[in-house]
């Protein structure tokens, strides 16, 4: 088995490396790595975001593991070649439609969320994402309307295909959890919504043991933060699923804590933090690698069939959670490496 290693910008090779200490830790027999330049490093070692020998290994890799691409010393150069293109040419290149962010509280961190703890300490969902279709690859444009007014447009469409493949990975996520999926959509108003629900509801026949339930994303949105503690997974599209995975990511807390997993059908995955490459704190040692860790512990679990380890892995990162490991977002001192190292000491 290929793991690809892609650390990326700013503090991407700093929390890549915690991450690679925590797998080695692991001795997964069989498993080798290749790592590859993305981004603004690779634009400034040969002259573009996503080389090709880059995504020559991420097509033969089982899965990748992506620290963060973004450098503001690249922030002038024409859209193609900014660092961002690296993460959308992969999703593009290798078909990743499926993301998935889980959201889940650890005890010690409840005081860090923005609701109150009680009600954070409920949360342990998982949103799955469609990130292939909707209104950003709509047809889209500025136009002049009869009365001499500028005019945006974008048009949002989903084909039965497309919800049919995110709607089989929601129910596959629901049924490895909880058995519950909640398909988030505005079927009261909008076309694609309703083709949502039909495909959704037809799905559904494959997976009478998965308690299938709806909700408009307005109120979707009012529930995670009233009584979160209600979800399982969220099956969701490319619009909705950005805005519900933001407000999630709030309620549970820290940036640095949260993991996903972006996957294509055939199994393989990118794994990556969801925040940034935090270029105000690279080189710095204040960042927290939990999230990438946890991204290494989805990898181990979604693409590479191995649960065992990967509970492992989280469990070690509770353990140091719960044995006072805190980095500055988590309003502690310590370094990215002594974050490491709590979690290695755990494992
Ligand atoms: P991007 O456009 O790449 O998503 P962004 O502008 O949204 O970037 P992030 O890089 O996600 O920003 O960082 C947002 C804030 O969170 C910054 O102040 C950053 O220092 C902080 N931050 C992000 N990741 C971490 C981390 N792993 N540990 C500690 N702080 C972090
Ligand atoms: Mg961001």
């Amino acid at each position: 088995m290929l793991i690809a290693l892609f650390p990326g910008d700013g503090i991407g090779p700093e929390i890549v490396a915690q991450a690679k200490r925590v797998l080695d830790a692991l001795a997964i027999d069989g498993v080798t790595y290749e790592e590859g330049l993305v981004g603004g490093s690779a634009y400034k070692a040969v002259g573009h975001p996503l080389p090709p020998e880059t995504l020559d290994i991420a097509k033969r890799a089982d899965a990748i593991l992506f620290g963060a691409v973004g450098d503001p010393d690249c922030d002038s150069l024409e859209r193609h070649l900014r660092p961002e293109q690296a993460i959308l040419g992969l999703r593009k290149e290798l078909g990743l439609f499926s993301n998935l962010r889980p959201a889940k509280v650890f005890p010690e961190l409840a005081h860090e969320s923005a609701l109150k703890p009680e009600v954070a300490g409920s949360i342990d969902l998982l949103i799955v994402r469609e990130t292939n279709g909707d209104v950003y690859f709509g047809e889209k444009g500025m136009r002049t309307t009869v009365d001499g007014l500028r005019e945006g447009y974008d048009i949002m469409s989903y084909n039965e295909a497309e919800v049919r493949r995110i709607a089989h990975a929601g129910f596959q996520a629901a049924r490895a959890r909880r058995g519950k999926l909640c398909s988030v959509d505005k079927a009261n108003v909008l076309e694609t919504s309703q083709l949502w629900r039909d495909v959704v509801i037809e799905v559904s026949a494959e997976y009478s043991d998965v308690a299938l339930t709806h909700m408009y994303v307005d109120n979707a949105a009012m529930q995670l933060v009233r009584n979160p503690g209600q979800f399982d997974v969220i099956v969701t599209g490319n619009m909705f699923g950005d805005i519900l995975s933001d407000q999630a990511s709030m309620c549970v807390g820290s940036i640095g804590m949260l993991a996903s997993a972006t996957l294509n059908g055939s199994g393989q995955g990118l794994y990556e933090p969801i925040h940034g490459s935090a270029p105000d704190i690279a080189g710095q040692g204040k960042a927290n690698p939990l999230a990438t860790i946890l991204s290494a512990a989805m990898m181990l679990r979604y693409s590479l069939n191995l649960p065992e380890p990967a509970d492992r892995i989280e469990a070690a990162v509770a353990k140091a959670l719960a044995d006072g490991a805190r980095s500055p977002d988590l309003g502690g001192t310590m370094n990215t490496i002594e974050m490491g190292d709590a979690v290695l000491a755990a494992l």
